[in-house]
């Protein structure tokens, strides 16, 4: 092996540092992944039998305020000019989400103004006002009523977390945003879209430098290849965007995880749904949310008279699950600390991402996160300053 820096994980954390390490330092770089493919959960494909891009791993939409990330994703990537929005069926009706005037109107069957809607919610919240919730279902009602989160938000969420929301912690959420006007855009940033060419051809360029090498279907734990932990550790540096846990092999016990089961159809007809998201709010409905990938590009116009779907089952994740979402118990955080002081000890060997850090980052996020690692112990490191 003749490389500078390893990297595990090809997913945006791992390339970021990947591409800047050889474009702006000139470093040999390996990247390895477990997978047959980069770019981790952001990955993408075409349907063989609609030609309708997929995005693998669960819907992924880019969004960020983050100037610098935008203008560094812009060197790989036009993005188009798709506005996330999300629709949701209560009791048989479709709404627009977030909650918004046009929700407060239709729900409540009236003509409210902002200022009226406003009232209205104050009043309802004011049920639980001034007391302390213990749990999701009282902070929910505190926060927005009970009418608008018992439509919205309490089943929706306990389909998420399999838990019944009076059995979740208050903390969860903070806040329920509800918009006094008729916007229903999903994202509150600046800059939003998709990859004009799909997410893998984003992904590609990234990786593809003459200074940079990927191998796939490597696992860094199979001692049984030549690219594993134990024979790399300590003769090279190495950034690690694998799961932390699995890394100290569950010395502090397993973080806890969320995942999504897909179930994918495809369907004879062009359109199934009209829209790219939407949600299935009561509890009768097993999956949270169906995807209709194809409108996630009107401008691409699929010539296919077939659509392709995929609902979403949610779920805590058990041993071999992709891990999605950190639960992030009291007990999980407690673990984190402990796995914080053990990778701080791990010399030459960095910890980022999201299953590196545990924690949930979209993926403007885990690019941010990997220029600022970049900036602060790696380029100093390999310039002859400080690690
Ligand atoms: P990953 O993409 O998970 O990459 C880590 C890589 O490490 C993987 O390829 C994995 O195979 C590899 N790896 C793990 N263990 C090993 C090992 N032992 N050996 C070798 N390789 C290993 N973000 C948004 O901005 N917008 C969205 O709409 C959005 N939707 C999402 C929906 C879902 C269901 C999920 C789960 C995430 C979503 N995200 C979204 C977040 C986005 O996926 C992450 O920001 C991004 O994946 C983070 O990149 P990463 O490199 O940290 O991790």
């Amino acid at each position: 092996m003749n490389a500078d820096l390893v990297v595990v994980g090809a997913g945006f954390f791992g390339l970021t540092i990947a591409e800047r390490a050889a474009s702006d330092l000139g470093l040999k770089v390996l990247v390895i992944d477990r997978r047959d493919h980069i770019g981790g959960n952001a990955y993408s494909e075409r349907d063989a039998e609609t030609g309708i891009e997929v995005h693998k791993y669960g819907a992924h939409l880019f969004h960020t305020s983050n100037e610098r990330v935008w203008e560094y994703v812009n060197r790989f990537t036009t993005f188009t000019d798709y506005v996330h929005k999300v629709y949701g069926v209560h009791n048989g009706e479709v709404y627009s989400l977030p909650i918004n005037l046009a929700t407060i109107n239709q729900f409540f069957r009236a003509n409210l103004t902002p200022d009226e809607a406003r009232t209205l919610i104050r009043e309802q919240a004011g049920e639980l006002a001034g007391s302390d919730p213990q749990n999701l279902n009282d902070k929910g009602i505190q926060l927005i009523g009970r009418p608008l989160y018992e439509a919205f938000i309490k089943h929706y969420t306990g389909k998420q977390w399999q838990t019944d929301p009076k059995d979740l912690p208050a903390g969860i959420i903070s806040r329920l945003p509800v918009r006094y006007t008729y916007d229903n855009r999903y994202f509150n940033d600046t800059y939003e879209g998709l990859p004009t060419d799909g997410y893998t051809v984003w992904i590609e360029r990234m990786a593809d430098h003459p200074h940079i090498t990927v191998q796939l279907d490597t696992d860094f734990f199979d001692e049984s290849q030549p690219l594993n932990k134990r024979a790399l550790v300590g003769t090279v540096p190495i950034i690690y965007t694998g799961p932390v846990d699995r890394y100290f092999d569950y010395a502090e016990g397993e973080l806890s995880w969320r995942t999504i089961d897909f179930e994918q159809e495809i369907l004879d007809t062009g359109d199934f749904q009209g829209t790219s998201v939407v949600n299935y709010n009561d509890a009768d409905t097993p999956f949270t949310r169906i995807i209709e990938p194809r409108h996630f590009h009107p401008e691409r116009k699929y010539q296919t008279e077939k659509t392709l779907i995929m609902r979403e089952f949610s779920r805590f994740a058990e041993s071999g699950d992709e891990p999605y979402y950190p639960v992030n118990t009291a007990d999980d955080r407690q673990k984190m600390l402990a796995y914080r002081d053990l990778a701080k000890a791990e010399e030459a060997v960095l910890f980022g991402g999201r299953l590196g850090t545990y924690k949930y980052l979209d993926m403007h996020m885990a690019i941010g996160s990997a220029l600022t690692m970049y900036d602060n112990k790696i380029k100093p490191h390999f310039s002859g300053g400080a690690p």
